[in-house]
């Protein structure tokens, strides 16, 4: 349970239909839940992931709030904000030495008060490491952990919840894959005769199919049917990465349909959906509901996308 000083402005996001010439002939429909729209901050899945750990750290009478990640990342923002919200102090470890010039992501997260701490990409990868814990977590505590990208059990468990909230009738949910964290929420909240396919973000993803395995508590076994997968193809170089035939996509998807999508997630599983369509891989007359699981401050990385997007 949420209490009532932890809640968002907009928990009753709209699902849009989105209508293409080469759909109908397809005789596909696809929509979209606009989580982008739950928060301008602690936007999309990163509210969703975020909400019962600030509710347990409240509960259990922490002050301060501690987690990891990039430059860019999504979760930082959304977690300085959170802090910021709900009354946290908020400690960002942050991955690769302090830039000349601080990201817009990491600019925003110091004005809404975050201490930063950049450590090198060695301890970063190895932070779970006893020795390298002492070193650098320990000035911190005592402070409530929350995981690089706030992909822990109850995060999952939050995304479950929230999959529950979502109409009965589609029969396959998509949603881009970082961590794989919300991802495992939807599997593990949705009945099992819908189809959950997870667009990773990253190059090389293939790992993910074991972390999201080890959320759900389950082993992962390719005799045994489920009713999840990843499409490991539109990773467009790897994370962040981005290319002209992407932004050209984001922007015409923009002009078409008034939605934003970002060059790191969304746009990449919107990509994909289109792609996968064309080549036909969902059956005739699938109703597809695509998560807009957000992060539209990452086009503050990409200025010359976001100047095409206005
Ligand atoms: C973090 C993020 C994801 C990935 O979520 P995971 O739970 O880490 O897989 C997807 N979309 C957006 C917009 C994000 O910020």
């Amino acid at each position: 349970m949420i209490s009532e000083d932890i809640h968002l402005t907009n928990t009753h996001t709209p699902i849009q239909s989105i209508d293409e010439p080469f759909f109908k002939s397809l005789s596909i429909r696809l929509s979209i839940k606009r989580e982008d729209l739950n928060d301008k901050e602690i936007q999309g899945n990163k509210w969703l992931k975020l909400k019962t750990n600030l509710e347990l750290a409240k509960q259990q009478g922490y002050k301060n709030l501690l987690t990891f990640g990039g430059c860019y990342s999504n979760h930082i923002y959304a977690t300085a904000a959170a802090g910021r919200r709900f009354g946290f102090n908020t400690i960002g470890i942050i991955r690769g030495p302090e830039p000349e010039q601080l990201s817009p992501t990491l600019n925003f997260a110091l004005q809404a008060g975050m201490q930063l701490h950049f450590i090198n990409r060695l301890d970063y990868r190895n932070i779970h490491n006893a020795e390298i814990q002492q070193r650098i977590i320990k000035q911190f505590l005592p402070a409530y952990i929350i995981p690089e990208g706030g992909s822990n059990q109850l995060a999952v468990g939050s995304c479950a919840d929230y999959a529950k909230t979502l109409p009965a009738d589609y029969d396959v949910i998509s949603c881009a894959c970082g961590t794989g964290g919300t991802l495992a929420g939807l599997i593990k909240g949705s009945d099992n005769s819908k189809s959950i396919l997870g667009i990773p973000v990253l190059k090389g993803a293939e790992f993910l199919f074991e972390d999201i395995s080890n959320f759900l508590n389950t082993e992962v076994s390719a005799d045994e049917p489920n009713n999840w997968t990843l499409n490991t193809n539109y990773h467009f170089g790897g994370y962040a990465k981005s290319s002209a035939e992407l932004e050209d996509f984001i922007v015409e998807f923009y002009h078409n349909h008034s939605i934003k999508l970002e060059p790191v997630y969304t746009g990449k599983m919107m990509y994909a959906l289109y792609d996968l369509i064309k080549k036909g891989y969902f059956k005739k007359n699938s109703r597809i509901l695509a998560i807009h699981s957000g992060g539209i401050q990452g086009l503050d990385g990409f200025p010359e996308l976001k100047k095409r997007l206005e």
